[in-house]
């Protein structure tokens, strides 16, 4: 038994989080860790990492988490600077032994854990961000199947089903007696006040207690008995589930929300809808064990396409000339020459969402119309969606711009069609482009 510290990474919860009871297990004393970078980094292309409707969804994520350590007999230790010198610096200042956290297989991420054990700080990591268990797998990582419907088809076949949550941990280990002295100024109570004032746009805040109320509600009302239907919509109020920011927060995990599923089928009945939502939660599966059989491959411009294959927009455009940089901003300001675009990149801006179709209508524009690099797109993206998550995002980017798995190449989508099909009487972009 010794001194751990538990790193919150993504995942902003208690429950159903298997390496905090890990760290529980382990710890005779244990110090909550959450590192905030110093400054909201500038990325490669030239605007700041997170919006300010971000930083402060996150900071408000921050605060519950602290909120419910408290009432475990613990605390939430906000630092502040680069992850890995700042908690190899922690380890030593509080004589910790390791640090237990969660896996999150994206090039970036992977970095500081490979920069920390270079820094002789021991680390135990912990997969649990898919509803499936890797290990639960009908194959190996590196046989796994490339196109989505064959890894769904042997999923299915082997009828796995979500891991079951665990339970939260009913008290944490106390933290040690040292740390006010050690840390005099680290405290949650830092993250800046303006940052944590109640957030501005429809999306509802991103606790674990609401996000818990949220599956209570979307299932209790018996959304999910049509989502099939609705799912598509543009706007609306229970047309999709809208679990994507606790997702993406940590708050809530995938194995809770089919569990909340499961229960609403039993209740209600399953159907087409409800098994939808499983077939949704499964994209979101695949797409994180693409990242761990293809790792950094897929941030290469190319993605996964070989370097002598040709590509329907091989001569696209870096943003490094003023036009290219020019047609960027008018399409991530709502000002290119097609309003439906428009309208979903005004949304995105004001509220951090924007359903799926429109997602999907947008990189389509970016990539085929503007001829634009699809990397600058997937990084606006990250600045602005309060569902931002790794995997999803540069699934779904790399599969739009045909550099991912599906043999079907890219996904260029009609916009007339789109606009005819999901917006005929134009109020969707009458609400966004008319201010
Ligand atoms: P629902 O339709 O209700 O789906 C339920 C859940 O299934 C979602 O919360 C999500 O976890 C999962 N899901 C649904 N569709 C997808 C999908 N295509 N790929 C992976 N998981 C899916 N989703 C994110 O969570 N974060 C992102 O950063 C993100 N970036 C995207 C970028 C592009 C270009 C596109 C086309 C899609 C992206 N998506 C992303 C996927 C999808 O658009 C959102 O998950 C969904 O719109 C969120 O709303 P919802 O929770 O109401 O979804």
């Amino acid at each position: 038994m010794s001194h751990l510290i538990y790193w919150f990474r993504n995942d902003l919860r208690l429950l159903d989080s298997p390496a905090l009871l890990a760290a529980c297990r382990q710890a005779t004393t244990l110090t909550p860790i959450f590192v905030e970078p110093e400054a909201n980094a500038i990325t490669r292309w030239g605007w700041p990492r997170r919006s300010p409707l971000r930083q402060r969804q996150h900071a408000e994520a921050l605060i519950a988490l602290d909120a419910q350590l408290q009432v475990l007999g613990s605390r939430l230790l906000v630092l502040t600077g680069p992850a890995a010198p700042t908690l190899a610096q922690a380890v030593q200042t509080l004589g910790a032994a390791s640090i237990v956290c969660e896996t999150i297989a994206a090039p970036e991420e992977q970095d500081v854990l490979s920069e920390l054990r270079r820094l002789g700080v021991s680390v135990q990591e912990h997969w649990q961000s898919s509803m499936l268990d890797a290990e639960q797998l009908p194959f190996d990582l590196e046989a796994m199947p490339e196109v989505f419907t064959a890894f769904r088809h042997r999923v299915e076949k082997a009828k796995l089903i979500a891991r079951s949550p665990v339970a939260a941990p009913r008290m944490l280990p106390p933290l040690p007696t040292s740390l006010p002295a050690l840390f005099p100024t680290a405290d949650p109570t830092l993250i800046p006040t303006s940052l944590a004032s109640p957030l501005s746009c429809s999306l509802p805040g991103v606790s674990q207690a609401q996000g818990l109320e949220h599956l209570k509600q979307y299932f209790g009302a018996g959304y999910a008995q049509t989502y099939k239907l609705t799912r598509n919509q543009l706007s609306g109020e229970h047309f999709s589930t809208r679990f994507s920011p606790w997702l993406a927060t940590g708050t809530l995990s995938a194995p809770t929300i089919v569990q909340h599923l499961k229960d609403a089928e039993s209740a209600q009945g399953a159907n087409e809808s409800t098994y939808w939502i499983w077939f949704e939660l499964l994209w979101r599966d695949y797409f994180r064990f693409i990242h761990l059989k293809f790792g950094r491959q897929l941030y290469a411009w190319r993605g996964l396409r070989a370097p002598d294959s040709t590509h329907p927009f091989n001569e696209t455009t870096p943003l490094n000339s003023p036009a290219a940089k020019a047609a960027f901003e008018r399409w991530a300001f709502g000002e290119t020459k097609n309003a439906l675009v428009n309208a979903g990149m005004n949304e995105l801006r004001a509220t951090g969402w924007m359903s799926n179709r429109m997602r999907q209508i947008v990189a389509s524009y970016l990539i085929y119309d503007l001829k634009l690099d699809w990397r600058a797109g997937a990084s606006w993206f990250e600045t602005h969606l309060l569902d931002y998550d790794v995997y999803s995002n540069q699934g779904n980017w790399l599969y739009i711009a045909g550099l991912g798995t599906d043999p079907r190449g890219g996904r260029r989508m009609n916009l007339e069609k789109q606009a005819l099909e999901h917006d005929p009487k134009g109020l969707y972009r009458a609400q966004w482009t008319e201010q």
